[in-house]
């Protein structure tokens, strides 16, 4: 649903090359392209690759070729991320000219020693750049936001109110300016994802305010999570999807956002499960759950 109804749908899916697909990415991959689709619209793929110490060789292409092999298929050219480090400089460039950002030599032990939250410490030092942060003053804080699926979400007060990171101390820029930077410049409308990404959603919107653009509208998916709770990742050995498994899975990963395709529709080629997904799309079905147990 996209409450901006004169604009032309378009969405995207943004993973980071840290790993292969598995079955969490698969959801928000799944989940944005059948809430773009089901609305005539445009689904783009960005590949978020700032983060080099976090990447693994190869990542990228096998991520896309996992798409390919599910009948995601892009529309357009896709962006990497790593093409666009001048403009997210330029941009910091000038927000530390107008005073809108600084220079911060707080380590993160510290903050964690004066009570978890950043206080601004480094707001009026006029530091120079050698060894530091850069943070964005945050001067009017989003303090919630209507999140597409669970209405009004409330972000923890003292995190949103926190002047935040938009270049970290090692020079690498920090995923919130980046993802919205690339958001506006691609005309995205509706980002869909999953649910670990609610608390960014302040910073996000603060940032697209300060950019002077108009917020997309968001939609946060169930997290698929281990037997433990914890988020399906690399780091904890989450399957990375099996590729000749490629109808099986996206029956699963339907299931898991509340649809019901019959057992026999795992048996069809991708591009006719996506379209039954597509005909079939209803947020009304999509659990509220903030995180699911995977189904393996
Ligand atoms: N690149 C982020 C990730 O893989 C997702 C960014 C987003 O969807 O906003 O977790």
């Amino acid at each position: 649903m996209n409450n901006m109804t004169s604009k032309p749908y378009v969405g995207r899916f943004a993973p980071s090359p840290s790993g292969p697909l598995h079955f969490g990415s698969l959801i928000a991959a799944l989940g944005s392209y059948l809430q773009a689709k089901s609305q005539q619209g445009t689904w783009l793929v960005r590949i978020e690759d700032i983060d080099p110490p976090r990447e693994v060789p190869g990542a990228a292409d096998a991520i896309l070729r996992t798409l390919e092999s599910h009948g995601l298929l892009w529309d357009g050219e896709l962006v990497y991320q790593s093409n666009r480090l001048d403009t997210y400089q330029t941009q910091i460039d000038r927000w530390i000219a107008s005073g809108d950002a600084y220079y911060c030599q707080c380590t993160r032990k510290q903050i964690k020693e004066s009570g978890g939250f950043y206080a601004g410490t480094c707001r009026d030092l006029a530091l120079s750049q050698d060894g530091t942060a850069v943070r964005l003053k945050v001067d009017e804080p989003v303090l919630a936001f209507q999140d597409v699926l669970h209405g009004n979400t409330p972000i923890p007060e003292q995190l949103a109110r926190e002047d935040f990171i938009i270049r970290r101390r090692d020079g690498l820029f920090a995923y919130n300016l980046a993802v919205v930077m690339d958001d506006i410049s691609e005309g995205i409308t509706e980002v869909v994802r999953g649910a670990d990404l609610i608390e960014p959603t302040g910073r996000q919107i603060f940032l697209y305010r300060k950019l002077g653009a108009t917020p997309v509208s968001y939609l946060h998916l169930p997290l698929a999570t281990g037997e433990d709770g914890g988020k399906l990742s690399k780091q904890n050995h989450a399957p990375a999807i099996d590729n000749r498994l490629a109808g099986d899975n996206l029956c699963q990963a339907m299931h898991f956002l509340g649809l019901t395709p019959d057992a026999g529709l795992a048996h069809a080629s991708p591009a006719e499960i996506l379209a039954w997904g597509v005909e079939n799309w209803s947020l009304s079905t999509i659990p509220k759950n903030t995180s699911i147990i995977a189904p393996f």
